[in-house]
């Protein structure tokens, strides 16, 4: 719990939200000001900022609600698809800094992007450098 976190009030009960979907350990809420008829906002009930910082139980608990939620989100609006995701850190576009993983019901013809479009210019890579970004992360994880 962070004193003075947006999503940590919603969890106490000191804002209010439409809430579509509780567990012990996630909670997942219209979001307040919605990109399509449906979007929803799940989050881990206890305070983390970043994807990184969750525990892996409580990780896959998230992504377990993510899984249920989505397709019947899409659903209950009868949408023809959905882009789910998370922006984690305020370069990508974080605001609230409270991990929340976005279903946002997608409609044929409603004039939005795929995730592809969140990209900043796209890097000119060679196969060497894609090679030793690969060696990078892979040498990261096992740090
Ligand atoms: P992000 O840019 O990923 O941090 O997105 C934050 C999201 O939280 C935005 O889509 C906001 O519309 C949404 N939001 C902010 N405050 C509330 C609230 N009190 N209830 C529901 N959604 C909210």
């Amino acid at each position: 719990m962070s004193a003075d976190c947006i999503f940590c009030s919603i969890v106490d009960g000191d804002i209010p939200a439409r809430t579509v979907h509780e567990t012990d350990d996630v909670l997942a809420f219209l979001d307040a000001n919605p990109l399509a008829r449906g979007h929803t906002l799940v989050i881990p009930k206890s305070h983390a900022q970043h994807v990184g910082d969750l525990d892996d139980g409580l990780a896959s608990d998230l992504f377990a609600a993510v899984t249920e939620l989505t397709p019947r989100v899409q659903a209950a609006v009868d949408a023809d698809g959905a882009n789910v995701g998370i922006n984690d850190g305020e370069a990508a576009g974080q605001e609230v800094p409270h991990v929340h993983v976005h279903i946002i019901p997608r409609f044929e013809g409603d004039g939005g992007a795929p995730l592809h479009a969140v990209g900043g210019d796209r890097p000119d890579l060679s196969d060497d450098e894609l090679d030793a970004i690969a060696a990078d992360v892979s040498a990261a994880l096992d740090g």
